[in-house]
């Protein structure tokens, strides 16, 4: 066993740190505030090969393993989870894999570079009105016509759907569940920016309407019937970079913590002196490093090619929780300071509930976890 980082991945995490802290901390607040897409990041983090982790190099991708994968989107998490949420979960862990893992080699070679570089967006829509973590349960219609097919039906919370170049959007046909590779400007493909979300206001997210949506034969993504395990196995590829990015956020509130319980003074001490104030540290240090440690196993045993699926719910369900606790101490930490967004940890919080409840909410993971653990569906 070894816990050292090699000399890529120590390279891979200071490079991924100067950039955001150059590029992307000085603008993060402003854009959360105006609920502004990243766009100009994204290129940027394109043209570094921030954008295409996993994907072989030949489509264009970094080429990289799943524990540097991890250990970057957690640089992203620890800047802001919203930006981890756009580029790692989404990007590369819904729209990129599905493409790599479903997708024939012309549709590779079509969008797979474009979407590592950053130069397209993509975004995933399985979620509809009356379906949500019942995914089989889906409800769009989609309708072979010669060489197309025509889609009927609506997506809700579309992370990246606002921006978003392609869409993979699944449906049912006669013969089972359907997966296609949408393009932005389809007739009949509509999108509505959602308002009012609590938080991660910089991605995009969407309800997507399809109005007898007419899509070309060859923008179909696998084969009929491979809808459902399309859409569980990208959802899949999220989680992981959720627990990542997750770990990430509680560092950052760790670390927005130990610097301000130094600095504040109150009852002529630093509230670092106080008791109280050591345990929420002290617990958010060793929750914060526990989370880590089941990310980076899940990644290790994937790149070992062993099972990973128990491993990877587990890594979302308990780094998420730990982000969330550790996001909720920050403020207390920062008295009224951290009410504002003077401080990133209110964002934090505003952030972290989003992956509570998507890539499987985290009742849901306990169910896989419990299947998996006692051979016993309770979804049955
Ligand atoms: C910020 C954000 C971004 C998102 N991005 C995307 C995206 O890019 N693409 C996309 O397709 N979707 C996206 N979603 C949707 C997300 O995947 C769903 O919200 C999620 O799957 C849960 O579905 P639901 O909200 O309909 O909740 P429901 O499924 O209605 O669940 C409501 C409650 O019931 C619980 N529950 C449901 N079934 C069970 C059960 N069997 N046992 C125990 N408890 C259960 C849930 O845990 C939850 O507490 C996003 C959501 C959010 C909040």
């Amino acid at each position: 066993m070894d816990f050292e980082l090699t000399e890529e991945q120590t390279m891979l995490r200071q490079m991924t740190h100067k950039f955001l802290e150059r590029e992307f901390l000085p603008v993060i607040k402003e854009k959360d505030r105006q609920s502004e897409f990243p766009f100009e990041v994204i290129k940027k983090m394109g043209a570094l090969g921030l954008a295409g982790g996993v994907v072989p190099l030949k489509y264009g991708g970094g080429g990289i393993d799943w524990v540097t994968h991890a250990i970057i989107s957690e640089e992203l998490g620890r800047a802001a989870f919203s930006l981890c949420l756009i580029v790692s979960i989404v990007q590369i862990g819904l729209v990129e894999m599905s493409i790599l893992n479903w997708g024939n080699e012309e549709q590779k070679q079509k969008y797979l570079p474009r979407l590592c570089k950053g130069e397209i967006i993509g975004c995933l829509a399985t979620v509809e009105p009356n379906v949500g973590s019942n995914g089989a349960a889906i409800e769009t219609k989609a309708v072979q016509d010669k060489n197309y097919w025509v889609l009927n039906g609506n997506k809700v919370w579309i992370t990246n759907g606002y921006v978003a170049d392609i869409a993979v959007v699944t449906a049912r046909a006669k013969d089972g569940l359907v997966a296609f590779i949408v393009e932005r400007g389809t007739p009949g493909f509509l999108i509505n920016k959602i308002e009012g979300v609590m938080g991660n206001h910089i991605s995009g997210i969407a309800s997507l309407t399809f109005d007898n949506c007419r899509i070309p034969q060859e923008n179909l993504l696998g084969k009929v019937g491979d809808g459902f395990k399309l859409a569980m196995s990208s959802i899949q590829q999220a989680r992981f970079g959720i627990a990542a990015g997750s770990v990430g956020t509680a560092q950052s509130c760790l670390d927005y913590c130990v610097k301000y319980a130094k600095e504040r003074y109150q009852f002529s001490k630093p509230i670092g002196s106080f008791q109280l104030i050591q345990e929420m540290i002290a617990n958010m240090t060793v929750e914060t490093e526990a989370a880590r440690f089941l990310t980076y196993r899940a990644g290790y045993l994937r790149d070992k090619g062993l099972p990973y699926a128990r491993e990877t719910s587990m890594a979302k369900y308990y780094a998420t929780e730990v982000a969330l606790r550790a996001a909720t101490n920050a403020i207390r930490l920062h008295g009224a300071y951290g009410y504002c967004d003077d401080f990133p940890v209110e964002r934090s919080l505003r952030d972290i509930m989003g992956p509570i409840i998507f890539g499987g909410t985290n009742e849901i993971q306990k169910l896989i976890i419990g299947r998996d653990v006692l051979g016993i569906s309770a979804f049955a």
